[in-house]
């Protein structure tokens, strides 16, 4: 087979600082989702004239947490700029942003992430990290072209968003995808974001194939969709390669439901944006002193957490790692360790039934109805031998829905395994009468005692002590073998 042309990814993400309690440059709040349209607002994020911004100083406290956790340079000084270009959901006609004009750095940069693909190591460098302001929110009743007008709410005008780009790192779609989620851990355990948010972390997506030029794949929701969209573009440009056909530079539009991606424009310039420095905002410094302080005050971060979850609760890596790449995943494991005790069956739990089920049902860990308290308690009743594993199954799918405790569910659903001698052997009795011919063969046939013994747990709904059931079988099937042998 032919060599195929090398791919070259880098990704720029928008992420929004949602932990912050305003937007970046006014006192309105930045819990915009939910409000009524155009409530969240005031003159400054509406660009009404005459009014200033003001930045948001812990705004620039979390971009340098980020910077640092990204190993990132951070700029002893940097300034805000205007990014000129006209569109409804931005109504000053530019948003503040922040450009490298001459003399000035982003606010941080020369960083790099590394994170685990397909179990090897790979690490991407991050090329700048800024601050900017979210523009306001298009809705398109009907879709975009269909619709006969457009409504606008500017709820989100001004949040405080973090840009980061990466360098063209990535050589795999796989890898952006990985990429994307070991940064969202490592936002989550800076405690600055929260991406079960919608939209609260936007992606771009670059792509070339060597011999074409570089298309931006914009709009893209979810990581399963930056995989799918680069995925979709290699094979298209390496298509048009090979047909000679050039790969000219522009921007593409992910289609979610087609699964495809769509020409938008020729790619923008920088020019285009007629960037200048912005006059109402002052540089800021970013003395050492700031960030000593930041940087003592850093919480744990994804891979110290990892070796520590290996460490301490004597994990495998590879379930550590699984955990850790989702902090409320492994918050949720650590409080359930310190109720139940046992980390090795809790980590299985939440890999295996437990994922699964926030997965078929569509919810964040955070926003499941099953607390560590619940999950603890199931597991109790299972080692107290009230339940069986098949059970629990079930219990866990029950609490997920109704959130009820464990023992609740078992209770209201007759659940709970029977160990009572006195019922087991009445079931028994009544089998026995009703199967003659079994109990006959079953004095001389172990498939028939097997047979047995499958009825009593039909007729208990499984929930017959599958052991106990069996002795007293045994037991009765030789009292009985004894008085033939009499007579
Ligand atoms: P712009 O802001 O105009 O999109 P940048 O120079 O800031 O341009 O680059 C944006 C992104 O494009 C970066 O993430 C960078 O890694 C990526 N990129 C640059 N060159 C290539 C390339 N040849 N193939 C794929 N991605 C690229
Ligand atoms: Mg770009
Ligand atoms: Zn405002």
């Amino acid at each position: 087979m032919a060599e195929e042309g090398k791919v070259k990814i880098g990704l720029e993400v928008h992420c929004q600082l949602t932990s912050l309690k305003t937007k970046l440059f006014c006192s309105c709040s930045s819990d915009y989702r939910g409000k009524p349209p155009n409530t969240n607002v005031c003159p400054v994020c509406l660009g009404l004239p005459g009014s200033l911004p003001v930045l948001n100083k812990k705004a620039v406290e979390y971009a340098v947490m980020v910077a640092l956790a990204l190993n990132c340079k951070p700029a002893k000084m940097t300034i805000f700029a205007r990014k000129n270009y006209f569109y409804p959901d931005l109504p000053k006609n530019f948003q503040i942003s922040q450009y490298d004009l001459e003399g000035f750095e982003p606010l941080a940069s020369n960083g790099y992430v590394t994170f685990t693909v397909n179990k090897k190591k790979k690490t991407v460098k991050i090329r700048r990290i800024h601050l900017e302001e979210d523009p306001g929110k298009l809705y398109h009743p009907g879709g975009l072209g269909f619709a006969p007008y457009t409504l606008i709410d500017y709820n989100r005008s001004g949040i405080a968003l973090l840009e980061i780009v990466t360098e063209p790192d990535f050589t795999a779609p796989a890898e952006a995808r990985s990429f994307l989620q070991k940064l969202r851990s490592t936002l989550e355990h800076l405690g600055v974001f929260d991406g079960s948010l919608e939209g609260s972390m936007r992606c771009d997506a670059n792509v070339s194939v060597e011999g074409g030029g570089r298309v931006e794949v914009k709009n893209i929701s979810s990581f399963k969709d930056v995989e799918r969209a680069l995925s979709y573009e290699v094979v298209r440009q390496r298509e048009l390669l090979k047909k000679g056909v050039k790969v000219r530079m522009e921007t593409r539009h992910w289609d979610e439901v087609r699964r495809i991606t769509v020409s938008l424009r020729v790619k923008e310039e920088e020019k285009d944006y007629r960037y200048f420095m912005e006059p109402d905002l002052c540089p800021v410094t970013i003395d050492e002193d700031f960030v000593r302080r930041i940087k003592i005050q850093m919480p744990e971060l994804p891979d110290a957490r990892k070796e520590r979850f290996i460490n301490q609760y004597g994990l495998p890596e590879y379930d550590a790692e699984v955990l850790v790449a989702d902090r409320s995943l492994a918050d949720f494991f650590e409080d359930c360790v310190k109720i139940y005790g046992k980390p090795k069956p809790i980590a299985n739990w939440l890999m295996g039934d437990f994922l699964q089920c926030l997965y078929s049902l569509d919810v964040s860990v955070k926003d499941c109805k099953v607390t560590p308290k619940h999950l603890a308690e199931m597991l109790s009743l299972m080692d107290d031998g009230v339940i069986s594993i098949k059970i629990a199954k079930k219990v866990l799918w029950e609490m997920m829905k109704t959130g009820k405790p464990a023992s609740t569910i078992i209770e209201e659903k007759g659940w709970r395994r029977i160990s009572d001698m006195n019922v087991i052997e009445a079931v028994t009795e009544k089998i026995f009468k009703e199967n003659e011919k079994a109990v006959k063969d079953a004095l001389v046939d172990e498939k028939a005692i097997n047979f047995l013994v499958g009825k009593i747990m039909e007729a208990t709904k499984g929930m017959a002590d599958p052991a106990l059931t069996n002795k007293i079988v045994r037991d009765k099937l030789s009292r009985l073998k004894e008085r033939l042998q009499l007579n």
